[in-house]
């Protein structure tokens, strides 16, 4: 059996050696919802909340923290995330309900948070059922759906930053807006509590099934796709905008503006990381050529191109 090669000079060298797991050249893109993108330079799995911590404090200060959820917002690039990228595991999923209030861990899936406040009689997180995402995910970007958002249920959050500082905040100092927050870029958030008020949990949970199944007649839910690529401008839908800009199955490589839902876009298998974010790009185009209208991406594009694409393809 030969000896596996010896690698130098590795960022992976240079770092702390943490409880939980730690990996070099990790892939990225089977972790992601539209499953496209280049390798983590290294991926962290904290064991818990003070192995993050410490492992944060001892990471030299040039290198790059990212923090992902399960990725259903993010395009990751070709080329990769440069420095660490953390990804919470399963020991930050936790959830705990304590009368009208429920604490979960970053890593809580959405939906599991929705169902777990509906068994214990707590109505208004049914929103939650409609976000494929974790808790985490949802406090950063502010997640909402059907008439409702993360900042109303929200009461505070932990988060550590890139210091390995450990940080309680209330709502108020998160600066929650639609599909926005700005509390510090390097708060990974570890836990989160949120309230709701007493339910019956068969109406709750009627709620849930008709938020479900909203979402499957008019989402392409079990697609590799992102989510809504475009904030809705004010007083504006996005996929309004861009069907009028006849943007509706638009294709560039293996990447296809969602028939469905048109401000969806969707990896048919064949799509790179450059495909997506360049028809993303061409979309943006059309909309302001055919409307005047900037369109934001809401989607979180992180990591590099690949030097080939480096120069952009249209
Ligand atoms: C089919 C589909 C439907 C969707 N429908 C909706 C919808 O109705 N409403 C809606 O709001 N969104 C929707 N989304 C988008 C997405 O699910 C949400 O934005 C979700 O909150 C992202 O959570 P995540 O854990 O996947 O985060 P990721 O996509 O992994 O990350 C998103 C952002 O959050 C940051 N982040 C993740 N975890 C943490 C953490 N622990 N601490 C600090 N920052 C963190 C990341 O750095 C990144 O900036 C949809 C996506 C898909 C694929």
């Amino acid at each position: 059996m030969s000896a596996a090669p010896v690698r130098t000079g590795h960022l992976i060298d240079r770092l702390p050696r943490p409880r939980g797991r730690i990996a070099a050249d990790a892939p990225l893109a089977p972790l992601t919802w539209f499953r496209v993108g280049g390798p983590a330079e290294v991926l962290f799995r904290p064991a818990d909340e003070e192995d993050l911590a410490s492992f944060l404090a001892g990471v030299p200060a040039d290198v790059p923290v990212t923090v992902v959820g399960v990725a259903s917002n993010l395009l990751v690039r070709d080329g990769g995330v440069r420095g660490v990228v953390v990804r919470l595991p399963g020991a930050f999923g936790a959830i705990a309900v304590d009368g009208g209030t429920v604490t979960a861990g970053a890593a809580a899936l959405d939906l599991t948070v929705a169902r777990t406040a509906q068994e214990a009689g707590i109505a208004g997180l049914e929103f939650l059922a409609g976000i494929p995402g974790t808790i985490g995910g949802a406090v950063r970007m502010n997640g909402g759906a059907y008439g409702r958002e993360t900042a109303d249920a929200l009461v505070s959050v932990v988060a550590v930053d890139r210091a390995g500082r450990r940080h309680e905040a209330p709502l108020a100092a998160l600066g929650l807006s639609y599909r926005h927050s700005a509390f510090p870029a390097d708060w990974i958030v570890t836990s989160a509590v949120l309230r709701g008020e007493p339910g019956a949990p068969a109406a709750i949970a009627e709620r849930i099934e008709a938020i479900q199944q909203a979402r499957a007649d008019s989402q392409p839910v079990r697609a590799r796709t992102g989510g809504s690529t475009f904030a809705n401008p004010d007083g504006m839908k996005a996929w309004e905008l861009i069907d009028r800009a006849g943007c509706r199955g638009l294709a560039h490589g293996g990447a296809r503006v969602s028939e469905k839902h048109c401000n969806f876009l969707i990896n048919e298998g064949t799509a790179t990381a450059a495909d997506l974010e360049a028809l993303g790009e061409e979309v943006r185009r059309r909309v302001r050529e055919a409307s005047g209208v900037e369109l934001r991406w809401e989607i979180k594009r992180i990591g590099e191109p690949l030097a080939e694409d480096a120069g952009g393809r249209a």
